[in-house]
């Protein structure tokens, strides 16, 4: 039997090495993070349908879960931005929608209003999105993608979900179980650190976001 003072300290320890190893994890994410989440086939004849959303990282919010950024772009059927909801800050930046930029959640007050951070507007959170539609050509796909990784810094992990009859996809249900299959619908991740790697060999971004959404 030990004594207590020997299982405390192996306790200490222990604790110790957990946080040492989360700690490196940590280091090793981006602040950001992106979700690309293919609807159609990735063909390179005809545009791919998909959608993007944004995540600020658990590393960026000190701990805890990532938390999903909201866009400042107002739903059609809401009504126009009216000089009222446009904080003082920043007038001026703002249309009639929105700026088109990301509200992170500490933007969003407990009443379900969001404040934009880059153009001022207020909207209330149900008239917003929390992602983008796009069809685009495998072209303009990485373009759009190195637009969005260059606002957020070029400081984020990418990520990507594919369509259910996606090689991808097919290929997770053959290699896992099915509801890890389903819920991971043929997830993969390009983390910031390679993708640092790849480009300091050379590579442009858009290039390797092309062989990304690809591959
Ligand atoms: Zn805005």
């Amino acid at each position: 039997m030990m004594n207590p003072e020997t299982q405390y300290n192996l306790l200490n320890q222990k604790i110790a090495e957990e946080n040492e190893r989360s700690a490196a994890i940590m280091k090793e994410k981006a602040d950001y993070k992106i979700q690309i989440w293919f609807k159609s086939d990735r063909s390179m004849h005809s545009p791919i349908a998909f959608t993007l959303s944004f995540w600020e990282s658990g590393k960026r919010m000190h701990g805890g879960g990532d938390e999903m950024m909201f866009i400042c772009k107002r739903n059609e059927d809401a009504k126009d931005v009216t000089p009222f909801e446009v904080a003082s800050v920043s007038k001026g930046k703002a249309s009639a929608r929105g700026c088109g930029s990301l509200i992170p959640g500490e933007m969003v007050l407990p009443g379900g209003l969001a404040v934009c951070p880059h153009c001022g507007v207020k909207h209330k959170s149900t008239e917003i999105g929390d992602s983008i539609f796009y069809r685009a050509t495998i072209d303009n796909a990485a373009k759009i993608l190195e637009t969005w990784w260059r606002k957020l810094d070029g400081n984020a992990d990418i990520y990507a979900k594919y369509s259910p009859t996606d090689p991808r996809t097919k290929m997770m249900y053959q290699n896992y179980n099915h509801i890890v299959a389903r819920e991971k619908k043929g997830l993969t991740i390009y983390p910031l650190k390679n993708i640092l790697k790849d480009t300091s060999a050379g590579a442009s971004v858009f290039s390797r976001f092309k062989a990304f959404i690809t591959a």
